[in-house]
């Protein structure tokens, strides 16, 4: 028996890198059709290319409804239906300090990251919601830790991924009992998440050696997590083994809520 993702047709944002790409290879191999909305012409032509018929890509930009509706809409052309939508693509602030920063990099840095994490979530469900109610399919947003505890970031990107719990919890409520919404919280990952340009200038660059450490002793199972590690959640909120989940956020980050007062 299978993971139950075969035959769905499944839209990822964000999903030519990091956990968006292991999502979209891992829904493929369980015989999901997926459409990845990428920026990277070069990254879309080389998944376009590895994986034919199975996956669709469209270049654009999360916080544009218009490239929103433009995916739901080839996707359904191509695919016939729309079961899952999840809005993953993301931007980060690089743990920049609220201090260091001028005022003109807190608002320039506030519109660029909230216009990508937080409206992007919100245009994406927006245009994929007609579609899902046809098919009673399913939401599910990237968080991450950041959505419940300080310093998984600035305070930009603390406040976006709370913000994203927001639009969970008050979707999952008014879209029940046809659409269900849910999230997966990753916590510290080994990827190369973009550190947003208005905040760059005051940001310390790290090493990916370095970076594995700081992940590991952060958490307590003590694991410099892979985007890979996290890809079960979402196939497991995908699928209809998970019919009677709605409005609930699963973190897969080594136990970010056990770390204990020591
Ligand atoms: P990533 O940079 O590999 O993936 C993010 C993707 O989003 C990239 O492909 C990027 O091109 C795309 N993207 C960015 N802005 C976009 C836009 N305006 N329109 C369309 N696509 C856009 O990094 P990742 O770590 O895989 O991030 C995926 C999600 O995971 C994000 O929402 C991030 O906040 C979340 N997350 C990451 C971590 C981590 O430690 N890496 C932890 C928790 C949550």
């Amino acid at each position: 028996m299978g993971t139950g993702l075969r035959e769905k047709v499944v839209i990822v944002t964000g999903g030519t890198s990091g956990i968006g790409e292991a999502v979209t290879r891992r829904f493929i191999q369980e015989g999901a059709r997926v459409s990845v909305m990428g920026r990277s012409k070069d990254r879309l032509d080389k998944m376009a290319e590895e994986f034919g018929n199975n996956l669709l890509t469209i270049q654009g930009d999360v916080s544009n409804y218009e490239d929103n509706r433009k995916i739901v809409e080839a996707t359904v052309k191509k695919f016939g239906k729309l079961d899952v939508f999840i809005a993953n693509a993301g931007v980060f602030d690089g743990f920049a300090k609220f201090m260091d920063a001028d005022p003109k990099a807190v608002e320039e840095a506030y519109h660029y990251l909230f216009d990508i994490n937080v409206k992007g979530s919100f245009l994406g469900a927006k245009a994929a919601v007609d579609e899902l109610l046809k098919t009673k399919g399913n939401i599910i947003f990237t968080v991450s830790g950041a959505s419940f505890y300080p310093d998984g970031g600035g305070v930009w990107y603390t406040a976006s991924k709370h913000a994203q719990i927001g639009l969970l919890r008050q979707l999952a409520f008014e879209l029940a009992p046809d659409v269900r919404v849910n999230a997966v919280a990753p916590g510290g990952t080994l990827t190369a998440l973009t550190v947003i340009p208005p905040l760059q200038p005051f940001v310390k660059i790290i090493d990916n050696e370095t970076k594995a450490k700081n992940i590991k002793k952060r958490n307590p199972l003590q694991i410099a997590m892979s985007s890979e590690d996290h890809v079960g959640a979402y196939v497991l909120l995908a699928s209809d083994e998970a019919r009677a989940i709605t409005g609930e956020i699963i973190s897969s980050d080594g136990g970010l809520s056990v770390r204990g007062l020591g």
